[in-house]
C-alpha cells in the first residue's frame, strides 16, 4: 500500500507487484521515490538499497534436488514439501482424471476451475521452498547452487504415468526458475548439472549404493535420506566443474 500526499490530503494506493517486483522489493529498502505521469497513467518509481552481491570463490556449494516424494532436498539434509502436498496432489490427479472422462461442459468448467487453483498452490508452495532454499544457501555461505538439470527427468521419476510426469515438469522446473532468479538477485550463482547416477552413487565415497524407499545406504556406511544423498552429489558434480573453471582461468603463473 502507497500513502501518499496530494494538494487535497492523503491517500492511499494499493501497490500492484508481480513476482520480479515482489523479489527485488524483499531484500532491499526503499530509498527514494518519485511519481511520474507517462501516457495518460501514473507510475511510481522506487529506488531501493541492496548489498551488492560479493563474488565468492572456492566456498561450498548448495545441491538441489527435487523429487517425487519431496518437492526438493538440499545436500545440508533440509526436505521441503513433503507429505500434504503429494496427498493434495494425488487428490487433485484423481479428479483431474475423472473430470476428463466425463467430458460434459460442466465437468470441463469444472476441470479449468480446479487446474486454476492447482496452479495457484503449487505456484505459491514454489515461492515458498524457493526462498527457504535461497536462504539455505546464505546460511551455509554458499555461492553457488548446483540444480539438477531436468532434459531427463522422465527416468528420475519411478513408476510415473505420463500425466503425472507432465504435471511435475512444469511444477519443477518454475521451481528451479524461482530458485534461480532468487539467488541471482542475491548474487548467488546456478549451475544446472547432469544428474547421471546422482541418485544411486554414494555421495561419500561414489560407489553404487542401496536404495530403499528414502533411505540410501552404501556398503561403506554412509546413510542418508536418498533425496539428500542426490543433493550432495549433484553439490559435488558441481564442486568438480566449478574447480575445473577456476584452474582453466587461473594458469600456472609460473608456467
Ligand atoms: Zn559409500
Amino acid at each position: 500500500m502507497l500513502s501518499l500526499y496530494t494538494l487535497s490530503g492523503r491517500i492511499k494506493v494499493p501497490m500492484v507487484l508481480g513476482d520480479f517486483q515482489r523479489v527485488r522489493l524483499e531484500p532491499g529498502s526503499p530509498k527514494e521515490a518519485e511519481l511520474v505521469f507517462r501516457n495518460g497513467t501514473w507510475f511510481f518509481n522506487l529506488v531501493l538499497e541492496t548489498q551488492a552481491p560479493e563474488v565468492h570463490t572456492g566456498e561450498p556449494v548448495l545441491g538441489v534436488d527435487v523429487g517425487e516424494n519431496n518437492l526438493a532436498a538440499t545436500s545440508t539434509g533440509k526436505l521441503f514439501g513433503g507429505g500434504d502436498l503429494r496427498d493434495r496432489r494425488d487428490r487433485f490427479l484423481a479428479l483431474r482424471t475423472r473430470l476428463q472422462s466425463n467430458g460434459s461442459a460442466s465437468s470441463r468448467q469444472l476441470l479449468r476451475k480446479i487446474s486454476g487453483r492447482e496452479a495457484r498452490r503449487v505456484k505459491l508452495e514454489n515461492h515458498r521452498v524457493s526462498k527457504a532454499i535461497v536462504l539455505e544457501a546464505q546460511r551455509i555461505g554458499a555461492s553457488t547452487i548446483a540444480l539438477e538439470d531436468l532434459t531427463n527427468i522422465r527416468e528420475n521419476i519411478k513408476g510415473g504415468r505420463r500425466i503425472r510426469t507432465r504435471l511435475h515438469r512444469w511444477a519443477f522446473r518454475q521451481l528451479q526458475t524461482f530458485v534461480a532468479y532468487k539467488a541471482q538477485s542475491l548474487g548467488l550463482d546456478v549451475i544446472f548439472v547432469d544428474p547421471a547416477y546422482s541418485s544411486q552413487s554414494c555421495s561419500l565415497c561414489g560407489e553404487i549404493g542401496l536404495r530403499q524407499k528414502h533411505l540410501f545406504s552404501c556398503s561403506c556406511g554412509f546413510r542418508a535420506h536418498a533425496d539428500c544423498n542426490a543433493a550432495r552429489n549433484l553439490a559435488r558434480i558441481a564442486e568438480r566443474i566449478l574447480s575445473a573453471r577456476v584452474s582453466v582461468n587461473a594458469p600456472d603463473v609460473a608456467a
